[in-house]
């Protein structure tokens, strides 16, 4: 991808920041936000974020599109998610989580800012038998 790629463009009229290496485009709708989020090749929570943010793990809820890249997640409970571009992306707070391969992972997500579990209908951790998660079966 090129700097003139249309996925790593500046997205018009947003608001553009960068945390720990993450780049943010970020603009608002209604009560909630439209982000375009791009993490870097090499980018880990846990090692990139958790400094900044403070908390053991990343406690916000991501619900979006994952428009390029691929992203795996990893819960305290040892539950792992891997999503590979293209593929919505519905992860519960309480989680690690960091790029696959040598592409950024471009992702569109929607927030409600500290109340994004919550509007979704997500449980506030992830755990099993909740709102969100099912349990162990891949199938389900
Ligand atoms: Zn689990």
């Amino acid at each position: 991808m090129s700097a003139s790629d249309p996925l790593l463009a500046p997205v018009k009229g947003a608001e553009r920041r960068e945390i720990g290496g993450v780049q943010m485009e970020v603009v608002r709708a209604g009560s909630g936000r439209v982000k375009r989020v791009i993490y870097r090749p090499g980018f880990r929570w846990s090692k990139d974020m958790k400094g900044i943010v403070g908390t053991d793990l990343c406690m916000h809820a991501h619900v979006g599109f994952l428009v390029s890249g691929q992203i795996h997640i990893e819960y305290a409970d040892g539950c792992r998610l891997e999503f590979s571009a293209p593929q919505v992306v519905a992860i519960e707070p309480g989680h690690d989580g960091w790029v696959v391969g040598t592409e950024p992972a471009v992702l569109v997500e929607f927030d409600f800012e500290g109340e994004t579990a919550r509007r979704f209908g997500m449980p506030e951790d992830h755990r099993h038998g909740g709102a969100g998660h099912k349990g162990a079966d891949p199938t389900a």
